[in-house]
């Protein structure tokens, strides 16, 4: 994606330590503790600016989320969300999700929505794909057993690709739709990727696969 420079957001983000979580390592193990309660955490892995995570939270207030985004010019967007809204149960990581292993413990995390993940088309960059099994592997390593993740996107190529993938790892699929927003399919909330791709009348297609361990 366009990322548009901001020379600002890093000051910006550090000046909300109760929104955004400047050294996530140290909170490895005990994000309960960061939270103030027990509830089960949900992460969205390439947040962006952040519609979905803090709409998640508003409308799920009894689970805690943490949006992850490489960008500091994007999260800014989804940091400006949270201030306005107020809202007490979503956090923000300012991280490359490659170091995730770094941040979380195996368990900490009981879900992981990958929502219009950079679809990386050619073959050479097949392992920067969010669902390369080396980032399966990575998932599993933090989620709960029996974890799940989501996926959504537009890119059927992808799609295709990264059903593959999670088959070949051994995950259970447990949803499936190839037109979203055409199905019975209750409670969706839309990203800003999505809402642009099925304006231009693009499909969205969604899975959920479960660890089997
Ligand atoms: N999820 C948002 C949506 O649907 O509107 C944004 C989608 S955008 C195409 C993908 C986002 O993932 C970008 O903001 C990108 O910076 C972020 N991203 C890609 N790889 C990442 C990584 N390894 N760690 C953290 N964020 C990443």
């Amino acid at each position: 994606m366009r990322v548009r420079n901001k020379p600002w957001a890093k000051d910006k983000l550090s000046s909300y330590p109760q929104y955004v979580i400047e050294n996530p390592a140290d909170h490895k193990g005990k994000w309960n503790q960061v939270f103030g309660n027990d509830n089960p955490i949900h992460i969205e892995v390439g947040t962006g600016k952040g519609r979905f995570i803090t709409e998640m939270a508003k409308a799920n207030p009894t689970i805690n989320y943490i949006g992850i985004e490489l960008f500091d010019s994007v999260i800014v967007s989804a940091l400006d969300r949270i201030i306005e809204a107020e809202i007490p149960n979503i956090k923000l990581l300012n991280v490359n999700a490659v170091n995730l292993r770094e941040y979380f413990a195996k368990s900490d995390v009981d879900r992981l929505y990958l929502n219009f993940s950079d679809p990386w088309p050619k073959k050479r960059h097949e392992k920067r794909r969010l669902t390369y099994k080396t980032f399966l592997h990575l998932y599993e390593d933090i989620l709960v057993d029996g974890g799940e993740i989501h996926f959504k996107t537009d890119n059927r190529g992808l799609f295709e690709y990264s059903l593959r993938s999670f088959s070949e790892y051994g995950l259970l699929l447990t949803f499936v739709s190839l037109d979203l927003h055409n199905s019975d399919f209750e409670g969706n909330i839309m990203t800003e990727y999505e809402e642009k791709f099925s304006l231009m009348g693009q499909p969205i297609y969604r899975s959920e696969v479960k660890f089997q361990n």
